[in-house]
């Protein structure tokens, strides 16, 4: 593998020019500096270097080019490399450019031509995009392999960890002959996927999910025993509250039982979030959010599943459930929601084998030309039947009720209306999956009428009611019926205070039964289930996190 490319793209042969001498001079010794003097030679470098399967670290452009400008381009070299950080330079402050930038290609970085001097303009930012560059992984680990089958849950489960920590890897059918020969190699047979290939030549046969998470760069060890502040849940209300409280000085770990993003980091595009106008994934809210925790210095723990919560007079112990655990002086509970199990006779069974929970975007090549099937009348499901119908024949989105209004919002029901393949099916439940190791035909059924009908399928995409999973904190915490945990005024039972509070004060707003456990997002009883909300809740239990620490 050759050294890391830093491309630049302009037109103009003087800028050019003048952009590499820069970067060579201070960059030259451990990346190599390329130079493109139209998009297309840049695209055409990029493909080259793909190819060779050398490495870009990040990409320059300019803005005005003729035939295809900067953003273009660099929506282009996203496909070829989604990880190189990305910068666009502009002659002038030109506002529109700017927007869509962000927007289509989730630009790093503006640079207002000329640059001089270098040190003060250009190096500063080209240094936060090569470190940012390093912490997305390509630079650690570029070749990870996955040998599985394509019906195997664990190998399902295995490839969706990676792609959702952002980790890139090549994926091996057991059924090919490079499969075999890797699974030859490793020692394991056709059933032990899914079977691990790291850069360095190792081999983990059905590793768990912190083995894979280690041996691919994810920290999976928190590296001191005792913070200021412990976050269990890194979907946006965890991140929020990592990001406040390490920017306000507070020792911040956030330990995340899958990947970071949560529920969010699932969706398509979420569209309602403020200061995104044309949307945003939750890919790529996700990305930027990690970005910025780590630049706060929060510890991001990956992989560890947290099952108990112990208050020892001062410490709040954290419990992980493969053993171990942190301890701080406050906690912040953002475990949020999980999707509820289908009801349907069959999909136990064929869960991770074509029944899928959420959008499992890594499915959506695989669904090219195919029939979807997607269950649910909320905006996820919505969400979902619109990037799917990008890459399936058909999709067929299955509601209950008799129509979409009460559970969705109309931009995402006129945009579906728009959309020749997609069918929305009112009045529609799942009632059965079948399928011999794998999901083959759903039966439906008319809630209504009552009439069934058998339709072929490999594709199910489950986005029903979601409910909080917070059995590990009975007899902890006070939760509600429903197991979503009660904070502040809640907790006060006709003006009393929780039996066993200690303090002479209320909980404060977000504070649990247990003072300086703090609860924040989809988790909370009587939350708002919104990425915004999550968000501001995270950042108001650092407040009050403060506030707590405050009167000790
Ligand atoms: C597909 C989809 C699309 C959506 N679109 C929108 C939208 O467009 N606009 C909008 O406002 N909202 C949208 N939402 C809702 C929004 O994503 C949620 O309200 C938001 O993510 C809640 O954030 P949270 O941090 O409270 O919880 P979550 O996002 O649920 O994150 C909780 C995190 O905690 C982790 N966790 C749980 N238990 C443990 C444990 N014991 N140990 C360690 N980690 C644990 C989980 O793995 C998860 O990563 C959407 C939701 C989905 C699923």
């Amino acid at each position: 593998m050759g050294k890391p490319v830093l491309l630049s793209v302009d037109d103009d042969p003087a800028v050019s020019r003048a952009v590499a001498r820069d970067l060579r001079r201070r960059y030259g010794e451990e990346y190599r500096v390329l130079r493109a003097s139209s998009a297309a030679d840049g695209l055409e470098a990029l493909r080259e270097l793909k190819l060779r399967g050398d490495p870009v670290a990040v990409l320059l452009a300019d803005y005005r080019m003729p035939q295809m400008n900067g953003i273009e381009f660099l929506e282009q070299a996203m496909d070829l490399f989604p990880r190189a950080r990305r910068a666009l330079l502009t002659a002038y402050a030109d506002t529109d450019a700017a927007i869509q930038a962000i927007n289509v290609v989730d630009v790093d970085h503006y640079l207002l031509k000329p640059w001089e001097p270098p040190e003060e303009k250009l190096y500063p930012v080209v240094d936060a995009m090569i470190e940012s560059w390093k912490a997305s992984h390509d630079a650690a680990v570029d070749d990870v392999k996955i040998v599985g089958h394509r019906w195997s849950a664990p190998s399902f489960r295995a490839r969706d960890l990676l792609a959702r920590n952002a980790v890139p890897y090549r994926w091996y059918s057991a059924d090919e002959a490079e499969g075999q020969r890797l699974l030859a190699a490793a020692g394991a047979g056709p059933d032990d996927v899914p079977v691990v290939v790291t850069p360095d030549g190792r081999a983990l046969i059905e590793p768990t999910d912190a083995e894979l998470a280690a041996v691919v760069g994810l920290n999976v060890d928190p590296s001191e025993r005792f913070y200021d502040l412990v976050v269990v849940g890194g979907g946006p209300a965890g991140l929020g509250a990592a990001v406040y409280g390490a920017s306000e000085g507070l020792r911040t770990v956030l330990v995340e039982r899958e990947a970071t993003g949560g529920q969010a980091g699932q969706s398509s595009r979420i569209e309602n979030y403020l200061g995104f106008p044309d949307g945003i994934s939750g890919g790529q809210l996700a990305a930027r959010a990690r970005r910025q925790a780590a630049k706060f210095g929060v510890e991001v723990v990956t992989a560890r599943d947290v099952v108990g919560l112990d208050p020892h007079g001062p410490k709040r112990v954290v419990r992980f459930g493969d053993g171990g655990g942190v301890a701080g002086h406050a906690v912040v509970l953002a475990t949020g929601v999980s999707y509820r199990s289908l009801d349907a006779r069959g999909c136990d069974e064929l869960t991770g084998r074509g029944v899928y929970y959420g959008s499992a975007m890594t499915e959506a090549a695989e669904c090219a030309d195919r029939d979807v099937y997607i269950v649910g009348g909320a905006n996820s499901a919505g969400q979902a039947a619109v990037y799917f119908a990008a890459y399936a024949r058909s999709v067929s989105l299955l509601v209950r009720a008799p129509s979409l209004e009460a559970s969705m919002s109309s931009y995402l029901i006129e945009q579906i209306a728009e959309i020749p393949n997609v069918r929305v099916r009112t009045c529609t439940v799942v009632a059965e999956a079948h399928g011999d190791g794998h999901l083959e035909r759903l039966t439906l059924r008319n809630a209504r009428t009552g009439e069934s009908e058998t339709v072929p399928t490999n594709h199910l995409f489950v986005f029903i009611g979601a409910a909080p999973r917070t059995d590990w904190l009975d007899g902890v915490v006070v939760r509600d019926q429903r197991g979503f945990v009660c904070t502040g005024p809640n907790l006060l039972a006709d003006g009393e205070r929780p039996p066993d509070w200690p303090l002479d004060r209320d909980p404060f707003f977000l504070e649990s039964s247990v003072p300086g456990v703090f609860v924040a997002g989809d988790v909370r009883a009587e939350s708002v289930k919104r990425v915004a909300s999550a968000v501001g809740e995270g950042a108001m239990a650092v407040m009050l996190v403060h506030r707590y620490l405050g009167e000790r």
